[in-house]
């Protein structure tokens, strides 16, 4: 049998997109195509404000500023910054001693805070609020001696941070299977706590789980889901079930994204996808489809998704309903030591701005 070797290091051949009338002559279409769009959708406020915090540095203290982990997953964002100055590490290790280092939304574990202090660097910690909540519920819950069932994924930077907390305190529950095989010292001092992107009916099922195994198992003060994920998902629920296809834009690493995705099929989409950009789409999706739904992840800012909305105009889907399940005003003050500076450099800004070059 021969074989034939292919570089991988070979750039692709761009594919040649089929026009919309081969796609119609493959598969006709029954039904108007139209295209219902969620609404809330893309960023949120733990994002915006994240990005802010790593434009208003690079405007205040000048490039590079070193940026720990992703400072939202999105490839996007992520090059945006790039370009403009700022240098993703994985770890403190790698920043220049003394330099300026912003840790991401996702929250950092107190011995990540604790490495930058031995190595002298300059902080700006742009953790969701949100993200800090569950962190401080964290503390507060092991001072009390209880034992934290811990829901969401294992290796996913929130939860290593909130982990971090109370490492000692805490057993990272990441699906219903491990609900129904965890074990505890002490099953009357239970509490749980959740990832803030979690599947809400995921959650709730572990929860469920974990409540019948343990019925002393405590409540948190407040659902640790955050509103934006929460939203998200109620936006798509809605679409779900009307739509031959749902498109969500985000990235691979975003929790919140690919949980849209899931969602969608659980509620009746005939198939989902997650595109990072509109050319990822395969033209094969709309065989057959009068209804796109379209969403986008937390950390997606909206150019992306209105990229993806003139791709599928090209393809016949012009007739664009906003499908509004919720409205959002949320907006997080900056971190503090950024803040300080912009107030004394005069910036007005310090008193709260809404990102827009990424958008
Ligand atoms: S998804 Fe929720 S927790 Fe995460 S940054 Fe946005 S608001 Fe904060």
């Amino acid at each position: 049998m021969s074989t034939t070797a292919v570089s991988l290091s070979m750039p692709a051949v761009p594919r040649r997109r089929r026009s919309p009338e081969e796609v119609a002559a493959a598969a006709p279409v029954t039904g108007p195509k139209r295209v219902l769009l969620a609404a809330p959708r893309g960023y949120c406020a733990g994002v915006d404000r994240a990005v802010i915090a790593v434009e208003k540095a690079l405007e205040h203290y000048g490039a590079p500023v070193y940026v720990r982990k992703q400072i939202v997953h999105n490839v996007h964002v992520v090059s945006s910054l790039e370009e403009r100055g700022a240098i993703f590490v994985e770890e403190n290790e790698e920043v220049p001693e003394g330099a300026l280092v912003v840790f991401s939304a996702h929250g950092v574990s107190p011995a990540v805070v604790q490495s930058a202090a031995d190595r002298g660097l300059r902080t700006i910690d742009a953790t969701c609020p949100l993200v800090t909540k569950v962190h401080k519920e964290a503390v507060r819950f092991s001072r009390e001696d209880k034992h934290i069932l811990l829901i969401g994924h294992e290796g996913h930077e929130e939860v290593e941070g909130t982990y971090g907390e109370a490492p000692e305190s805490t057993t990272i529950v990441n699906n219903p299977a491990e609900a129904r095989t965890v074990q505890v010292e002490d099953p009357d001092n239970l509490i749980w706590l959740s990832q803030t992107t979690l599947s809400v009916d995921e959650a709730m099922e572990i929860v469920e789980i974990l409540r019948q195994r343990f019925p002393k198992l405590q409540d948190p003060p407040s659902d640790d889901i955050c509103y934006a994920t929460t939203n998200r998902q109620g936006a798509i629920k809605e679409i779900a079930p009307q739509a031959d296809l749902v498109i969500v834009v985000g990235s691979a690493n975003s929790s919140n994204s690919v949980r849209l995705v899931e969602v969608a099929l659980e509620y009746g989409a005939k198939a989902s996808h997650r595109v990072d950009f509109a050319n990822e789409i395969d033209e094969a999706w709309f065989e057959g489809v009068a209804s796109v739904g379209v969403t986008s992840g937390a950390s997606v800012p909206e150019i992306l998704v209105q990229d993806v909305l003139r791709l599928l105009a090209d393809y016949g889907y012009a007739d664009v309903a906003e499908v509004v399940t919720a409205q959002e005003d949320i907006l997080f003050s900056l971190p503090k030591e950024l803040r300080a500076t912009m107030k004394a450099a005069g910036d007005p800004d310090y008193k709260g701005v809404k990102s827009s070059n990424l958008r």
